[in-house]
C-alpha cells in the first residue's frame, strides 16, 4: 500500500482532457501534469482525489439557464463558438463540468488541510452567458457560490497569475463585495475589453522577473490584510513564461515558482486557505508549460512544510 506524499489533496479525472485535437490550448497537458507528478515520485496515488462533475444547480449559481442549456445540446451559434475559439463537443461539456466539480473538490480540501489543488481549472475568462478564449464555465466563481451557498465561507479572493485580464472572474463579481478579485496580466493582451477587477496589474510588455514580483508581493500584502478572505484561489496561469506563444511578457520559470511560493507564503502566514487551479499555458515546448504547474503544486508543498500549521506560523 503506498502511503500519500502531500500535506493536502491534488484533484484529477483523465476526462479534464478538452477533447481539442491540434490546438494551441495543449490539452494533453492535464494527463502530462498527472503522470510527471507520479513519475517524479512527488505524489503517490494517495494523494488524488476524484472528483464528480458539478451539479447543474451548482453552475446554475452562476451561469445563465439559457447558456448551459445550449453547452448541454450542443446548441452553440457559430459566433458563440468563434468567442469560444475551440471545437464543440460532448467532451468539452464533460470537461468543464468535471473541471468545475474538481475545483469545488479542491476548494472543500483547501478548507480541510490548507492547501488544494484541481489539476485543471481556471477558465477565468468565461461569463455567466457565454464562453470566451478557451473558457464555457467559471469553475472558480461556481467553487466561490457553492461554497457561499453551503455556508462554509463568506468572503473569497481571487489571485489570477494568467498572462491575461481575468475578465470573466472581473465581471462575474463587479457589485459582488464578499469576493475580492485580484488579476495581475499583460495590459497589451487579450481580452481586448478588461472590465475592471476590484485590483488589476497591468504589466507592460516583456515584464521580468523582479518587476513582475515587486509589483505582486505587496499587492497580495495589502488585498489580503484589507480584506481578510476566508479562503484564496489561486488561478495559476503559465503563460507569463517568456517562451510562451501567446503571452508577452519575460518571467523565467524560477521566476514563475518565486511567484507561487511568495503568494502561498503571504496566504500561509495568515492562516488562510489557498485552492489552486491550472489556467492557460501555451509554452513552444508543452513540457515546459507541464513543469510550471507543476512547480505550483511544488511551491504549495514546500510552504506547507515550512509551516506546517496555519495557526502555529501565524503565531
Ligand atoms: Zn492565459
Amino acid at each position: 500500500m503506498m502511503t500519500s506524499l502531500l500535506p493536502f489533496k491534488l484533484v484529477y479525472h483523465e476526462r479534464y482532457d478538452l477533447n481539442l485535437g491540434p490546438h494551441v490550448f495543449p490539452s494533453q497537458k492535464f494527463r502530462l501534469i498527472y503522470e510527471m507528478l507520479l513519475r517524479e515520485k512527488i505524489a503517490t496515488e494517495q494523494d488524488f482525489l476524484r472528483p464528480h462533475p458539478a451539479s447543474d444547480e451548482d453552475i446554475l449559481r452562476v451561469h445563465t439557464p439559457d447558456w448551459v442549456k445550449k453547452l448541454k445540446t450542443g446548441t452553440l451559434t457559430a459566433s458563440e463558438i468563434m468567442l469560444l475559439e475551440v471545437p464543440y463537443s460532448p467532451e468539452l461539456v464533460d470537461a468543464v463540468w468535471l473541471a468545475a466539480g474538481g475545483t469545488i473538490l479542491a476548494a472543500q480540501s483547501a478548507l480541510r488541510d490548507g492547501f488544494g489543488s484541481n489539476l485543471s481549472g481556471g477558465f477565468h475568462h468565461a461569463y455567466p452567458d457565454h464562453g470566451e478564449g478557451f473558457c464555457a464555465v467559471h469553475d472558480v466563481a461556481v467553487a466561490i457560490r457553492k461554497l457561499q451557498a453551503d455556508g462554509a465561507i463568506r468572503r473569497a479572493m481571487v489571485v489570477d497569475t494568467d498572462v491575461h485580464h481575468g475578465n470573466g472572474t472581473a465581471a462575474i463579481f463587479r457589485d459582488e463585495r464578499s469576493v475580492f478579485t485580484l488579476s495581475i496580466h499583460q495590459l497589451n493582451n487579450y481580452p481586448a475589453y478588461k472590465p475592471p477587477s476590484n485590483l488589476d496589474l497591468n504589466m507592460d510588455d516583456r515584464v521580468e522577473d523582479d518587476e513582475y514580483l515587486d509589483a505582486l508581493v505587496p499587492a497580495v500584502q495589502k488585498a489580503l490584510d484589507k480584506f481578510q478572505p476566508e479562503i484564496v484561489f489561486y488561478v495559476g496561469g503559465a503563460d507569463p513564461y517568456c517562451e510562451d506563444q501567446l503571452g508577452g511578457l519575460s518571467l523565467t520559470k524560477e521566476g514563475l515558482k518565486q511567484r507561487d511560493l511568495r503568494v502561498f507564503e503571504e496566504t500561509r502566514h495568515r492562516g488562510i486557505p489557498v485552492a489552486t487551479t491550472l489556467a492557460g499555458g501555451y509554452a513552444f515546448r508543452v513540457e515546459d508549460t507541464v513543469e510550471i504547474h507543476v512547480n505550483t503544486i511544488l511551491a504549495a508543498r514546500d510552504v506547507a512544510r515550512a509551516f506546517p500549521s496555519a495557526s502555529a506560523a501565524r503565531s
